[in-house]
């Protein structure tokens, strides 16, 4: 299956052309780190690209400051990942080991090198890639989170480290390792967040992490962007990387995480080009890598509430924190969320025992356990199969009498032949059961009850479109889909009722629920923006 980047283990090494360090040097200056001085420390923003002449550049654990990797940077190689392309702040301590001499070059001047020099581009972001690909995957980061398995704020930061794919460590509190109790005990045995060496979050979310971590972007509340793009799943990204390509300055609004319904999604075999599969997120975070190549930013987790026109006839968003962002356009990409089930007991389980997506972090959850899905479409019976990997057992909970009519056969007839999966059709789920974390499940058949023992639900039920934040500006269907082109009496296929707002992927009326027909039109809708912002250009002067 592919993944995000190259393995760093296995990749070729292949030290930058002359010609690139020539012009690397043109637009920065040498300077000189004596032995055992930090280069770069953990939680300054990535703000200068560094690229070593002589010497030895270590990366040391922030508590013992010991060297924490093998591996080192000498001449010819250079500092720094992916979040280098959107200023991130730096997670790792990197030292020099001997005395070194380095060129460095802002950020800013190094991004339009790259995006004038495609080669040094594409040779910077494979090694960053394949970086990231390894700090997320040796899970031996400075991120230490602590408790997931106990409190749903903490399993809440985990999703959103994990689905962004941002290096971190994970601790169950019920572990007894001396290095999980040793943790455990820096943050008096309660659940929370330690970054880097000093800083402890007992009350963490998502936002509080994205500030830390530099991805909730200073955002510069005054100016009018062109194009606003509201939500970050395929649609918004694939609209975000032609957006940067056309040279449209966008900005990525994202509540949750870059990926969408997509990023939920631990293997998708139909998509052209990924004859092994790829996952949702590794699929959508290359296409983020790509957008902020070509200069799109994002900002997350942040959410869209309320959309308003001023008088200049732009368009300005309403943030959840009461932020303003306008825009001469606006591309609505927030596809669908997952409905609840209306069950007691539900909102209490959300995070203990009850989930909507079936990713590592929560397949995590259902070791020892059955586990149960309810839905019978293709994300229920993706996550089945996925599940059954982890879990003693897997339970499909499905209303009707078969699978045919709303699942893709490749899938259904697996899911019929698996004997760790067991497919229970005319059923449903009545009663919830449990305190602090769910215990067992009630299920419904069609001639008796039965309650199932089992800590982790996953509820699939089918999805609705979010779209109250568009404040009635652009109609939208009785089930609240957004209507464009001709449905919408605009010429347009993805134009609605709202002069400068469009609309793609699943969020709109009629479309194709995939990840293909959400990037294809993401891709082209950008095309009608820019004529659009042509056509509505304010006179210079
Ligand atoms: C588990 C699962 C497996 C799937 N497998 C496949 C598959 O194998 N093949 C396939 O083709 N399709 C698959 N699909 C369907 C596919 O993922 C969707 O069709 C696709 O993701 C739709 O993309 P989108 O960008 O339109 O919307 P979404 O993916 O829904 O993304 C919308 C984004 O907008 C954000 N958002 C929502 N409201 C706001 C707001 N107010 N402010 C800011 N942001 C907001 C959301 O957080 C989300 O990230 C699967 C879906 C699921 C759930």
């Amino acid at each position: 299956m592919e993944t995000l980047g190259q393995d760093l283990e296995t990749m070729r090494r292949v030290p930058l052309a002359p010609a690139h360090v020539d012009a690397i040097c043109a637009i920065g200056g040498e300077v000189f780190y004596p032995a055992g001085s930090v280069v770069m420390d953990i939680g300054v923003p990535m703000d200068r690209f560094i690229y070593v002449l002589e010497g030895d550049i270590e990366v040391v654990d922030p508590d013992t400051n010991e060297r924490m990797l093998k591996s080192s940077l000498g001449p010819t190689q250079f500092l720094g990942e992916i979040g280098f392309l959107n200023g991130a702040t730096n997670i790792m301590r990197m030292r020099a080991s001997v005395d070194t001499r380095v060129i460095e070059a802002p950020r800013q001047a190094m991004l339009e090198l790259m995006s004038q020099v495609p080669e040094l581009s594409d040779h910077l972001i494979t090694v960053f890639s394949a970086r990231r690909r390894r700090q997320f995957e040796a899970k031996n980061d400075t991120i230490k989170v602590i408790g997931a398995d106990r409190d749903p704020n903490v399993q809440a930061v985990e999703r959103f480290l994990s689905r962004n794919r941002i290096p971190f460590q994970s601790y169950d509190m019920d572990a007894t390792d001396g290095e999980t109790v040793a943790m455990c005990s820096l943050i008096g045995h309660e659940p929370g967040v330690i970054l880097g060496a000093d800083t402890r979050l007992a009350d963490p979310t998502p936002r509080k992490i994205a500030q830390y971590l530099g991805m909730d972007l200073g955002i510069c509340t005054r100016r009018t962007y062109d194009l606003l793009i509201v939500g970050g799943g395929p649609a918004g990204v694939a609209a975000a990387v032609y957006a940067g390509s056309e040279g449209i300055e966008a900005l990525v609004i994202e509540d949750t995480a870059v990926g969408g319904q997509a990023g939920t999604s631990s293997r998708i075999e139909n998509y052209m080009g990924f004859p092994t599969g790829i996952s949702g997120t590794d699929l959508t975070f290359r296409g983020q890598v790509q957008a902020m190549k070509f200069g799109t930013r994002f900002v997350m987790p942040r959410r869209v509430e309320a959309l308003a026109r001023r008088e200049d006839g732009s368009l300005c968003a309403t943030l959840d924190d009461g932020d303003e962002l306008c825009a001469r356009a606006l591309l609505v990409a927030t596809g669908v969320q997952y409905r609840r089930l209306p069950i007691e007991n539900l909102e209490e389980l959300e995070g203990a025992g009850i989930f909507y997506s079936a990713t590592e972090m929560e397949a995590r959850f259902c070791s020892q356990t059955e586990a149960m899905v309810i839905g019978g479409g293709n994300s229920a019976g993706q996550a089945a199969m996925y599940l059954s990997r982890a879990a003693a057992h897997v339970h499909l909970v499905v209303r009707g009498s078969s699978l045919a009519a709303s699942m893709s056969s490749y899938l259904s007839q697996r899911l019929e032949a698996d004997p760790r999966i067991t497919i229970h059709y005319h059923s449903e789920v009545t009663a919830l059961h449990g305190e602090t974390w769910l215990e067992a499940i009630t299920l419904k058949t069609k001639d008796a009850e039965q309650r199932i023992a089992t800590r982790a639900l996953f509820i699939m039920i089918g999805a609705a479109p979010n779209t109250g934040w568009l404040s009635g500006l652009a109609a939208t269907d009785e089930k609240g889909f957004v209507l464009t082109g001709a449905a919408a009496a605009q010429a347009d296929d993805y134009a609605t009722t709202a002069p400068g707002v469009f609309a793609v992927g699943d969020v709109r009326a009629g479309s194709v629920k995939r990840v293909a027909s959400a990037v294809g039109e993401g891709s082209v809708v950008v095309n009608r923006i820019w004529q659009y912002l042509e056509d509505t250009r304010p006179e210079a002067g």
